[in-house]
């Protein structure tokens, strides 16, 4: 049995913190994965003033030079790879597999933010002034604050930083209280490979303790959060009301319409794949599937057979293909919301209301009602709500009759309806015949409705556009 991991703040450029805080393994609860600090407003303070005072000097590092820290960040990661990944796995429960894949997320945003130390930041355009020029630039915002979820609790943090840093703020995360290692391993990075003191802080602690005071600091020019919707609607008031910049992006319902003229396996596959990998513990999962009368048998025998295929597991263990939940409040939620569906008449064709510890496994949901909650909210796990249609109208319809917009799909082999699906579908992030989750790194990534604020999009990009502000320069020549 290994030893706990030790999370700490990373304030100044110090780690800090008494770790007395107890994560315990989701896939062995007998086990503690990491003890962590517990920060609270003295920590929020520290980091405030640290990022502060090194803002400055960071935004006035020639652009390159800052990239290159980033750059020797992501080598640092890569070196460090197997030991993130693991300790990953032990405190949020993914596979192995998804756990390396999410480091090597982070190395490629800090890789391809890096990189944008030598990129345009600005333009040049004519005047009508004559013997004048009028350029522009970005410039950064500040200090800004970083609110984060457990589900990727390294590519997130990863992805709000990295533009923030090369952008030229200075950088407080707080990351989320399952996962506290995981931000602990990417503030050693950055600190290891010459980030200078006070540009990127790391605190630990409650939502409503640290998150809260980090919204409410004068000192924080803008919040990149990524959570409920609950908790963003109430920091996106906090930030407006001061005037800060806030960006947002939150839950999902993730629909996929399976239309008559698909291949009915591999449509399963793509529903699978985008339902139950990362234990559908995704912003971006799948979790209700449309289905037209005329694929509907061949299709959810194939679905049902390979949901038989996510036998939940410790991550840790070769050949486990899916982890267990994150933790006792999301199992049971995932146990009462099947438990209804079924008292509502609903048929389970894989999985059933009830969990072994965290171990929950994946459940195939037949005769949901269009409107049923299962088909309707958010759960956030391996559950799989199917919906009966009538054609491909209704099926689109019915996805787009939803407070979220975060990621739809399409199976079909018509270019008429995927055509017509990518222009009408009320999502920011469409899929034709691949699973709704899964992203790359360098295009822009958010949500409509309910699952954004709608205003900034992150990575790629576009995702220096949230942390700077676009200055307008007239330089007379003459
Ligand atoms: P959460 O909203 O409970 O917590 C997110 C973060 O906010 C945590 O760091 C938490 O400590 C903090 N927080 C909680 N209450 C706060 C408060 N009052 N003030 C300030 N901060 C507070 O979400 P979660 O359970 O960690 O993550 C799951 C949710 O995240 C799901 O709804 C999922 O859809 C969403 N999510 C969205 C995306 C996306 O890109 N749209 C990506 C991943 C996860």
């Amino acid at each position: 049995m290994s030893s706990p991991a030790v999370a700490q703040h990373l304030i100044a450029g110090e780690l800090v913190g008494e770790a007395a805080k107890e994560r315990r393994n989701p896939a062995r609860l007998d086990q503690v994965a990491v003890l962590s600090p517990e920060g609270g407003k003295a920590e929020v303070e520290a980091a405030i003033v640290a990022a502060a005072a090194a803002q400055r000097s960071w935004a006035d590092t020639p652009a390159p030079a800052r990239g290159a820290i980033l750059l020797r960040a992501a080598q640092l990661l890569r070196e460090r790879s197997d030991e993130i990944a693991e300790d990953l796995v032990r405190e949020e429960g993914k596979t192995l597999a998804e756990a390396t894949g999410e480091v090597g997320r982070a190395i490629g945003v800090f890789q391809f933010f890096g990189s944008l130390g030598w990129a345009s930041t600005g333009s040049i355009y004519p005047s009508s002034f004559p013997g004048t020029t009028v350029t522009t630039r970005r410039e950064p915002l500040g200090v800004v604050a970083l609110i984060t979820p457990w589900n990727f609790p390294i590519a997130i943090p990863a992805w709000k930083a990295a533009p923030a840093l090369i952008s030229g703020n200075a950088v407080v995360l707080k990351p989320a209280e399952l996962t506290p290692m995981s931000a602990t391993h990417l503030g050693r990075a950055l600190h290891d490979a010459g980030l200078p003191a006070g540009v990127f802080n790391v605190v630990h602690g409650r939502g409503r303790v640290v998150g809260d005071a980090l919204a409410r600091d004068r000192r924080v020019a803008g919040l990149s959060f990524t959570g409920s919707t609950a908790v963003g609607l109430q920091l996106q008031q906090t930030l407006n009301s001061r005037g800060a910049r806030v960006q947002l992006e939150m839950g999902g319902k993730n629909g996929v319409l399976v239309l008559d003229d698909a291949d009915p396996r591999k449509a399963a596959q793509v529903v699978a794949a985008g339902a139950f990998s990362l234990t559908g513990q995704a912003c971006t999962a799948t979790s209700r599937v449309y289905v037209t009368p005329g694929i509907r048998q061949a299709f959810l025998e194939e679905l049902t057979t390979l949901a038989s295929g996510y036998t939940p597991g410790d991550g840790l263990d070769a050949g486990t293909k899916m982890g267990p939940v994150v933790s006792d409040s999301q199992v049971e939620r995932h146990v009462s919301a099947v438990q209804d569906a079924v008292d509502a008449g609903s048929r389970l064709l894989h999985g059933e209301p009830r969990a072994d510890g965290l171990y929950f496994a994946p459940v195939v949901a037949t005769e949901v009602a269009h409107d049923a909650p299962l088909a309707t909210e958010e759960i956030f796990g391996p559950i799989l709500a199917v919906v009966d249609v009538p054609d491909y109208e209704a099926g689109l319809a019915a996805i787009n009759d939803s407070p979220y917009g975060l990621t739809a799909g399409i199976c079909t082999d018509s270019l008429a309806y995927s055509t017509d699906f990518t222009n009408r579908v009320e999502a920011g992030v469409v899929k034709v015949n691949r699973p709704t989750s899964g992203l790359d790194l360098h295009v822009p990534f958010g949500g409509i409705k309910d699952s954004s604020s709608n205003t900034f999009r992150e990575q790629g990009h576009s995702a220096t556009d949230f942390y700077t502000w676009e200055k307008t320069i007239y330089t007379g020549t003459d």
